[in-house]
Parts: C-alpha cells; structure tokens; sequence
C-alpha cells in the first residue's frame, strides 16, 4: 500500500478550504473541473431515470442505448467504427486507466507515462509493482513529446505506453506529425499495448484533436479512455468508458464484476441525454474557457520571472516559474498561505514539473484576475523585501 501514491489537487483543496473556514479569502484555481453546473437536460434524464424506476443493477459493460451513443459518438467525432461490445462504461474515467494499469503491470514490466502528466498514472503503476519510465514533455514543443524519444524508451519488458493528449497538467496537444511518427514506429514494437487518455478530447483551441482511434494499425492493442466528467461538467456523477480491443474487453468486464459491478443505472441514462442531445451547453463551455485562456496566458507572462506557454487544450495553463528563484512546492504553498491563490506546484505531476506551477483556468474570468493581481503584488513584496528586480 506504501507504493500508491495520491492527487495533490484533492490536498491542496482541503488546504484551502480549511483556509477558507478560517476566514481567509482563497481564490481557488487548485482543481480540475469545469466550474459550470451540468446541462439542464442531462440532469433532467437522470432524474426522469430514477422516477422511472431505473433502480436496479445494470449490465455490468454499461445499458446496450448508452454503449450505443457511445459508438455513435466516436463516429460522429472521429468517423471511426467500433462494436458496442467493445465499450465498458465505467465510473469515472480513472477507472479505465486503474484496470488497464493493473492488468499490464508486474515487477519485471515497464509502463511508460507522461512526465509531467497526470499523476495518478505513475502512482498505480508503481502499485501494479511495474517499473514507471517517464516519456519527457517538452516546453519548447508545446509540452508534447518527441516521437524518436518516446520510441527509444520502448524495451522488451515494456508493455503499456500511455499518452495523454489534449494533456493535464500542460494543456499541450500533440500535433499530428509527431502521432504520425510515433505510430509508425510502433510497428517495430507489437508486444506494446497503448491506453490514450482523450478525456479532454473535446477542449482543443489551437489546431485539432487528434484520436489515436483513427490509426487502423493499432485497433487491436490501443485502449481509449474517455468519459463525461470534462465535456459534460460531470465529475461528480462518475461516468465514464473505456474502448478496448476485442481481446481484452472480456477481462476488462472481469475487472469491472469484481469492483464495482455497473456504473449507477441513473447516471447511464444522463450519460445517454449527454450524447444525443443539444452539444451547445458543452460548446459554450469551451467557448468560455477560449476566453479565459485568451486573458491569462498573457496575463501570467506579464508577471516578472514568469513564462507560459500558450496550451492547446484542456483547461490548464502551466506557467515556468524557474525566473522567480522559487522552487514550485515552495511557491505553491506561499502563494495558498500569504497570497490566498491556490495552484498545484508541478512536482505534484511528477520530477518533470519542477520549476512549473499549474493553474486550472475553468474559474470565472473575475476569479483569474483577482488571483493574478495578489500574485503579481506579492512577487512585488518579495523582490522589494529583497532589494532587488526581477526580470520580466
Ligand atoms: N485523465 C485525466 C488526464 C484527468 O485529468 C482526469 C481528471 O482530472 C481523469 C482522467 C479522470 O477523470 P474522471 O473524473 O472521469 O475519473
């Protein structure tokens, strides 16, 4: 148990509401959900479900209506085809990446995972007693990776490669060219398994969401991870699916019967509403989250020694914080004690992240600039308390 790690988003949180209940104002930008209440509509078939005496176990792989919006929707985005019994609806979107983790990790196995990334991954795979052997995101490619190194890391022993694009923490979306490369050169590999985690697919600002379930050649070894917490404002409901290749969905649904049975019957019937009714609400949600963006990025590269790069997805910014002479632990916890913002230092997503902070840009843009104006003040104190100027 020692092994499992956690999500410091969650402890930064009850930081900062403890803050908060002692008086303190806190500008919270620590977690990664949308700030919007789920579509009206969706809320209202789940309720409509439970009246209707929706109250019992499910089919443990998810409702056949909800696996088939399911499938309709990965047609209508990314005109692929794939077999409704290859879906399995699942709580939340942690719960694909949980049993893919489990199921190709063991001492003596290598799983590669995004560095800084989502830190849940390299926790379980340390868990799984496999090896985690971290595939470097680059600031000066838009935190993606390279095709080259990402396929000089691959061993004998490795047997999972997991990517996350559009990605947390980083926002960084990897073009085309660079899948392109890297599925080419998983030809030379077969034994590697591939889980793509697309939670944010639907939240792309700079050039277009790319799905790995396009690439024919890897139909029969790629896992998609996707789900309704981030497009639909659903975090709390714990929806969400994974797709995975015909010979390993039957253990998949294995895992599932031994955890948790179904998802809640409810929420399956909202998650039906969220596919096939009006997309507008979730439009107007990335929508607003463009105009956030568009004010802190350059917002945050007018604080002196910091840098961001613009993000091409998700709603992250992931500034570099190396030219304020703090390290990102220390700059997290006293901008949360003596500024009241709450950000997640990059160490939280692993070694990588250093000299990085994340902020979660899904807050209102009134929000974003109170948080940026205590910030820019107090970088203000310390470089007067330190008689000296930093550079912008
Ligand atoms: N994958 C990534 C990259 C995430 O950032 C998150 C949530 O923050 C998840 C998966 C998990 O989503 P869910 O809340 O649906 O389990």
């Amino acid at each position: 148990m020692n092994q499992l790690g956690t999500e410091a988003a969650f402890e930064v949180l009850a930081r900062a509401s403890a803050l908060q209940r002692a008086g303190r104002s806190i500008v919270n930008l620590c977690i990664g959900q949308p700030d919007f209440p789920t579509p009206g509509h969706i809320v209202e078939a789940g309720r409509k479900a439970l009246a209707d005496g929706h109250h019992g176990y499910t089919l443990a792989n998810g409702i056949v209506p909800l696996r088939e919006a399911v499938v309709a929707d990965l047609h209508r985005r990314h005109g692929v085809t794939v077999s409704p019994e290859r879906v399995l609806i699942v709580p939340g979107g942690k719960v694909t990446m949980f049993f893919a983790i489990m199921m190709f990790g063991e001492p003596g196995t290598e799983i590669i995972h995004p560095n800084p990334g989502f830190p849940i991954y390299e926790s379980v795979i340390r868990f799984s007693g496999a090896t985690p052997v971290s595939m470097p995101l680059h600031e000066s490619k838009g935190f993606s990776f390279s095709a080259e190194e990402v396929l000089a890391l691959i061993t004998p022993r490795t047997r999972l490669l997991i990517l996350n694009s559009p990605a947390n923490p980083t926002g960084g979306v990897v073009p085309k060219d660079e899948l392109d490369r890297l599925v080419a050169g998983l030809q030379a590999h077969p034994q590697v398994t591939i889980l793509s985690d697309e939670i944010y697919g639907e939240m792309v600002y700079e050039g277009t969401h790319v799905s790995l379930t396009t690439y024919p050649e890897l139909a029969d070894r790629l896992i998609l991870l996707d789900g309704w917490s981030k497009t639909y404002a659903m975090t709390g409901w714990r929806l969400g699916y994974g797709v995975w290749p015909e010979a390993l969905v039957a253990h998949a649904e294995r895992l599932a019967i031994n955890s948790h049975s179904c998802v809640n019957a409810a929420a399956q019937y909202a998650g039906i509403a969220a596919l096939t009714g009006p997309q507008e609400p979730a439009r107007r949600m990335v929508a607003a989250f463009a105009e956030r963006r568009a004010y802190i990025i350059p917002a945050l590269n007018r604080l002196a020694g910091v840098r961001c790069a613009n993000p091409g997805g998700a709603f992250y910014a992931f500034p570099n914080i190396k030219g304020t002479g703090f390290d990102s632990r220390t700059l997290q916890s006293r901008l949360l004690d003596e500024a009241g913002v709450a950000t997640l230092s990059g160490t939280s997503f692993g070694v990588f992240g250093e000299g990085y902070l994340r902020f979660s840009y899904a807050a209102s843009l009134e929000a974003l600039q109170e948080a940026v104006g205590r910030i820019g003040d107090w970088l203000e104190r310390q470089n007067t308390d330190a008689g000296t100027r930093l550079p912008r």
